[in-house]
This record gives C-alpha cells, sequence and structure tokens, in this order.
C-alpha cells in the first residue's frame, strides 16, 4: 500500500534555489527595512549603515533568522518579527526568476502518478502567487499561508501552522476518497474496506529549513523530505573521487554516499534529496517500496504472533 498520499510543498528555497544573488536582494531589503525602522535616512549617515550593514550580516550568519538579526538592534519582537516578514516578502527576487520546466515536469509526474500536492509557505499570498506564477506554475492548491498581522498561527515553524497544513491536505484527501467511494458504488465495485483512514505519515512535507519546516513537520506527524542542495556538485565530486574523505565537517554530508545519488533515507519517514526535481524519483521509489524498516510486512502466517 501507498505510503505517498499528499505532497506538502515550501516554496522558497524548495521549489526554487534560494541563490546567492537572490539571498543578496533579500539581504539588501531587510537591511533598507532596519534603517527605515533605526531612521537612518541621510546620506551623512551612510558609514554608520555600512557598519550595521556588517553587523547585521554577522548576526544573520550566527542566528540564521532575520527576525533574531533585528532584535540585536533593540527592535521588539513583534516589531522585528514583522518588519522581517515585510522585509522578505517585498525583497524583490521575481525578476531572477523564471518558467522551470523541470519544475513542471516533475508536478506533472506527481498528477500521473495520482498524488495530490499543495503548498505551505511562510510568504503572503500574493507574493506567494507571484513567485509561482514567475516559476510558470500559474495555480497550486494552497494548504496554508502566512498572513500579514496574523498572531502567528499560521507562520512557519509554528506547530499550529502545520496542524493547518496537515488538515487542509487532509481535507483533499476525504474529496478523493470520497470521489473514488462514489465512483465505485455507482460502477457496482464492491468495496471491502474502510476507504480512507488518516495517517498523518502519508502525508510529506518537502522543505529546506530544518529548523522552520522539517522539524516542526515531524513534531506533527508528517513524513519529511528535505531539500539539500548545499550537496551540489563540487561536493559530489569530491565523495565519487574518494568515498572514505569524510573531511567535511557537516555530517549529512559525510553520509551521502557515491550509490544514494538522488536521495537517501535518514529515517524510515525523513528523506533527503539533492534538488527538488529528483523528488519525482524518490516518490516513485516510495509508491513501489513493499518492505521498508519498520513498515516491514510480516508474511501471513506470523500475522497472530
Ligand atoms: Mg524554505
Amino acid at each position: 500500500m501507498s505510503r505517498v498520499e499528499h505532497i506538502v510543498f515550501d516554496l522558497d528555497g524548495t521549489l526554487y534555489e534560494q541563490t546567492p544573488v537572490i539571498l543578496g536582494v533579500i539581504y539588501d531589503k531587510m537591511l533598507t527595512t532596519l534603517a527605515d525602522y533605526l531612521r537612518i535616512k541621510e546620506p551623512g549617515k551612510w558609514s554608520k549603515l555600512s557598519k550595521i550593514g556588517d553587523a547585521y550580516l554577522e548576526y544573520y550568519g550566527q542566528l540564521k533568522s532575520h527576525t533574531e538579526a533585528f532584535k540585536m538592534f533593540k527592535v521588539p519582537d513583534e516589531e522585528a518579527k514583522r518588519l522581517a516578514t515585510q522585509a522578505f516578502n517585498e525583497a524583490d527576487i521575481e525578476r531572477y526568476l523564471g518558467q522551470d520546466n523541470k519544475l513542471l515536469a516533475l508536478l506533472d509526474r506527481l498528477d500521473n502518478r495520482n498524488v495530490p500536492y499543495g503548498l505551505y509557505t511562510g510568504r503572503w499570498k500574493e507574493t506567494g502567487d507571484d513567485v509561482l506564477k514567475k516559476l510558470g506554475i500559474p495555480s497550486l492548491k494552497r494548504l496554508a499561508w502566512a498572513e500579514f498581522g496574523d498572531k502567528y498561527p499560521k507562520s512557519m515553524g509554528t506547530t499550529e501552522g502545520f496542524k493547518q497544513s496537515l488538515w487542509n491536505a487532509n481535507g483533499q484527501l476525504r474529496d478523493r476518497y470520497e470521489k473514488k467511494l462514489k465512483h465505485d458504488r455507482e460502477n457496482g465495485i464492491k468495496i471491502r474496506r474502510k476507504p480512507y483512514s488518516f495517517n498523518p505519515k502519508n502525508v510529506w512535507y518537502v522543505g529546506d529549513r530544518e529548523d522552520m519546516e522539517i522539524k516542526p513537520a515531524l513534531k506533527v506527524g508528517m513524513s519529511v523530505v528535505r531539500v539539500c542542495r548545499e550537496f551540489g556538485p563540487p561536493f559530489y565530486d569530491k565523495v565519487a573521487s574518494d568515498p572514505a574523505d569524510n573531511s567535511d565537517p557537516r555530517e549529512e554530508q559525510k553520509s551521502w554516499k557515491p550509490n544514494h545519488l538522488l536521495f537517501q533515507r535518514k529515517e524510515p519517514d525523513h528523506y533527503l534529496i539533492r534538488d527538488i526535481y529528483s523528488l519525482g524519483v524518490l516518490v516513485d521509489h516510495l509508491l513501489d517500496l513493499k518492505d521498508s524498516g519498520p513498515y516491514k510486512l510480516l508474511p501471513k502466517s506470523d500475522k497472530k504472533l
């Protein structure tokens, strides 16, 4: 039986790669937002701004969060969250994005394998739609978006937000199963078992960030796939040339072996892929998987044990 019943995608850093240029555009927008907040506008204060810029980069490098970096400049918590979200959404990255035919092919492949999918992102709906349009995806079922002014129930990184996207995915699945049930009844097909019982493990979250995406998704019981683009060609070349060379300090990189070209299993409910396009191969693998770790099927005679 299939263990991939639904896929929930993150948007930024997952459906498109956050290249250094894109990260630079986001950083610039963060910095001008912070400068506005700190009222540094006069040209005479530019040197101060560049010092702030350096400090900001350092904080961001350590904290990996724009909200947390804002707080280091004494921006109050709520305001820091609001400003960082706004700057992220308003950063003009769209001009660096274009139609991604390989991504469209991936979505086609999921359609062909009858796996429904949707989006759960920390972005606002309007800017999320703009990004999707740029990638060439005019419509992607949205399962949850962050909303401006929310007290974060739908924001990334919160259990509430992930629960919501999970239940919305479940709603989509329910529609599908009800349709199938109706079809079977109308066609006189005998229904042998319950058409659907909800199992969060069969809903797969695909994201890029461990802290904001992967961990909370696991916490609400979903299975996860992490896009690990830092395992790019230079890393692969190194491993391929000398599999015993484990000099890279990053643990996940160490465990990436040449025979795991496109994906690897970290846990039964936790996979890593090198880029989003590899998801199609992973899904095919999971759908065809009959024997997997703790999900191992017992032979019929052992069932009573
Ligand atoms: Mg992301």
